[in-house]
């Protein structure tokens, strides 16, 4: 079939790393597989919250993203300055680099400086510096008040604060330190996991009470006064706090916005099951994308497990346009995370977002095993793809 395809891959993250090894697998050397990176390491999210309670090293959850080079991926490493999605081009140190099929992989901003006091007033484990400097504060505090906040929606992976509080209490309790703590867990959500029903959300929240965490959901933060460490809410409440760790508010990255990508959302639309964009050979996956459930009015949460699925989904329709081999793929909407509760345990959730009349997802109660299996992947991941 055709001769000498490029297929460019924009950041390599969960989506752009599966897409672009996939990519090379499936297609001859002849095609190009280009993945832009603008980190040298790469770091693995979910083990952000085994660092924070000093369970892991940042060497032990990253790769050098050079690495992906010997598995014959192109790395360009350096930022997506602009893209082109008419022309399929994108602008890199300052170089223009153009492909025949375009990969957008690169996933969501944070931003904390969109809550005013956020950044000085508290920890954002969603990023390794943060998580390292969490992982250090909580050691400075023997007794008050620990307060885990969800500043915003969308945020990736509707889990991980809940998993935070929950590894957080643990922590404290394994230090001997738990008669003088409270952990307190405020979030604008209506309750955790909302997008998996209410009964995964009310098994969740039951969870999380049963180990002595105040829930606070419908709290929509305004600002945080870092000097009285206090944080102000939008419906008037305020909470004090000896040590606080947020999620920041999320958004599409510069790039994307800037190539008028984005939907009303914010998010860049796709098609749900191709995840191709309105421009032809143009796709989206993962935390950059905004995929509207019809069946709940709620978007599509953001995590790696989709941002995968999706990019196996998409390697292969391109392969497919390239070589004429294999049949049509299509993104079902399945999708599974383990829960870590500390202990040593994880539960795990599992289901179908697509799902008619509205998503489908069991919840497994913590376990020892399912902990396990959460490393397990862990280590998988880390030796598979580096
Ligand atoms: C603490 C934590 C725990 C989590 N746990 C889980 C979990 O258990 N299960 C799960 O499914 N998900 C989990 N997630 C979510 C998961 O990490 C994300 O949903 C997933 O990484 C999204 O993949 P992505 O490819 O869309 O984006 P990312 O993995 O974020 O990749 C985007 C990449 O693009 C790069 N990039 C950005 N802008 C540019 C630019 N201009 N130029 C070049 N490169 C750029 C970035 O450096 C990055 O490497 C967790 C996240 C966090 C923070």
């Amino acid at each position: 079939m055709a001769q000498g395809k490029t297929v460019v891959v924009l950041g390599g993250g969960v989506g752009g790393i599966v897409a672009a090894h996939r990519l090379r697998k499936g297609l001859a050397r002849e095609h190009r597989v280009i993945l832009v990176e603008r980190e040298t390491s790469h770091v693995f999210s979910p083990s952000l919250l085994w660092l924070m309670i000093g369970e892991r090293t940042p060497e032990s959850i990253s790769r050098p993203t050079a690495r992906l080079v010997r598995r014959g991926i192109e790395l360009v490493q350096g930022a997506a300055e602009s893209i082109d999605p008419t022309a399929r081009k994108v602008r890199v140190n300052g170089s223009e680099i153009s492909g025949d099929y375009l990969v957008i992989a690169l996933g969501a901003e944070l931003a904390p400086e969109l809550v005013p006091g956020l950044a000085a007033g508290g920890h954002n484990f969603y990023a390794l510096a943060g998580a390292e400097a969490l992982r250090d504060a909580r050691l400075t505090v023997s007794r008050g008040r620990i307060v885990v906040l969800v500043a915003a929606m969308p945020f990736k992976c509707p889990a991980a604060p809940n998993e935070a509080a929950m590894l957080l209490e643990y922590d404290f309790r394994r230090r001997g330190l738990r008669s003088r703590i409270e952990v307190d867990l405020y979030t604008v959500e209506p309750g955790p996991m909302p997008v998996a029903g209410p009964q995964v959300s009310a098994a969740l929240r039951a969870m999380i009470e049963a180990k002595g965490i105040g829930y606070h959901p419908e709290h929509a933060v305004r600002a945080v006064d870092p000097g009285k460490r206090e944080i102000a809410f939008a419906n008037g409440a305020t909470a004090r706090y000896d040590l606080l760790a947020y999620v920041p508010p999320h958004r599409a990255p510069l790039p994307v916005r800037e190539a008028g990508l984005c939907g009303e959302s914010g998010w860049v639309p796709v098609d749900r099951e191709t995840l191709e964009t309105r421009h032809p050979g143009v796709y989206a996956i993962g935390d950059v994308t905004g995929i509207m459930l019809t069946s709940i009015g709620k978007p599509l949460p953001k995590a790696g497990v989709f941002a995968h699925y999706e990019a196996e989904v998409v390697a292969d329709n391109i392969i497919r346009a390239i070589t004429g081999r294999g049949g049509p793929a299509r993104f079902t909407g399945e999708g599974e995370c383990f829960i870590e509760t500390g202990d040593g345990r994880a539960g795990f959730g599992r289901g179908n977002f697509y799902a008619e009349p509205a998503p489908q997802v069991r919840l497994r109660p913590p376990s020892m095993m399912l902990h396990l299996g959460k490393v397990w992947y862990e280590k998988y991941w880390l030796f598979r793809r580096f």
